[in-house]
């Protein structure tokens, strides 16, 4: 019996050992400590065992039953103090907090897509410097002082030479200057101009593409537009080529789609005639090449501009630019 005290002793202090919560200390309280546990247990057979060596084996047991009355407080009291692995700070049951997800701006998801597109073709992309100087934003792409389609830019100027880009074409120059043909660029980037209306803001998004190499003609441009628009919007998307006027092409186009609201029965995004404008294109002028030291008997190329917001508002249906930059999370979280 004196053995059977003994394992039971140490039994009891390795269990409580175990324990690490408050919850479980009443289990090993009626386990070992309770009327019908195992201490009560043996303590029957205390009737049974040599009279002569009851007092002896009664003083084991007492001395037994107390270490662990008092290992089980020791325990009692360092649990409830938050001592050792406690009961949890926490509700475990509880719903966890949902952390709203980011998402990238309608913007910045059709600039990553309208890239992607050409990048598929085969175009490098570059960027350069919202601030330029004249010379790269005006003069070099054949827009001399004076020059009337200055006028249709609505410039923001630092100095008298140095103004926010009012297009993206600059890095047609930038490129051209440090590289030679054949040349294939995207240039996406923001450019600024003094204009504010539901189809205007200051700051908008372009992309500027060109192609330069030897016989590179018209068919090239269209053959590249066509497929940009069909993977953008559709492959029965319709597109019409109206001659147009740009300083630095020349010829020049402007490119409609069928209008994607009404699909050519006319309505009010379109004017009623079932067509939009999405952008403007043509044959790099040879006075353009002439500024880069290019030959323009040997290299031909095309170039095009397209407006980010103009494509992201006929893609999704948005009728007022600004709502773009408002920065309301309704608006937003649709996209
Ligand atoms: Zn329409």
């Amino acid at each position: 019996m004196e053995a059977e005290l003994q394992s039971l002793k140490s039994e009891a202090l390795a269990g409580l050992e175990q324990i690490d919560q408050i919850a479980g200390l009443e289990e090993f309280r009626v386990k070992y400590l309770g009327r019908k546990g195992e201490f009560a247990g043996l303590m029957k057979q205390l009737g049974q065992v040599d009279p002569a060596e009851r007092p002896r084996l009664g003083q084991l047991a007492n001395s037994v039953k107390q270490d662990i009355e008092s290992a089980y407080e020791q325990r009692q009291a360092a649990l409830e103090a938050g001592q050792g692995p406690v009961a949890p700070l926490c509700d475990l049951s509880l719903p966890g907090r949902v952390v709203p997800v980011g998402r990238l701006h309608p913007v910045t998801q059709i600039m990553n897509e309208v890239c992607g597109i050409f990048e598929g073709l085969g175009f490098a992309v570059a960027e350069g410097p919202d601030v330029e100087t004249d010379f790269y934003n005006f003069e070099a792409l054949n827009i001399p002082p004076h020059h009337p389609a200055r006028d249709m830019h609505d410039t923001f100027y630092v100095s008298e030479s140095v103004l926010l880009r009012t297009h993206t074409s600059p890095m047609q120059i930038r490129t051209m200057e440090n590289q030679t043909p054949p040349l294939r660029m995207i240039a996406p980037g923001k450019v600024y101009r003094c204009d504010s209306d539901v189809t205007h803001t200051p700051m908008f998004h372009q992309v500027e593409g060109f192609l330069v190499d030897r016989k590179v003609s018209f068919a090239d441009l269209k053959g590249v537009l066509s497929v940009f628009i069909s993977r953008m919007f559709s492959a029965d998307t319709p597109i019409r080529f109206r001659p147009s006027f740009f300083p630095f092409t020349e010829p020049s186009a402007e490119v409609d789609i069928g209008c994607v609201i009404c699909h050519g029965s006319g309505c009010r995004v379109c004017k009623q005639t079932g067509w939009l404008e999405i952008l403007g294109a043509g044959m790099i002028d040879p006075e353009v090449f002439k500024k880069v030291g290019y030959d323009p008997e040997v290299y031909t190329g095309f170039a095009f501009g397209l407006g980010i917001e103009r494509i992201a508002m006929l893609k999704y249906g948005i009728n007022d630019i600004r709502l773009y930059y408002e920065n309301d999370l309704r608006f937003l979280s649709q996209f």
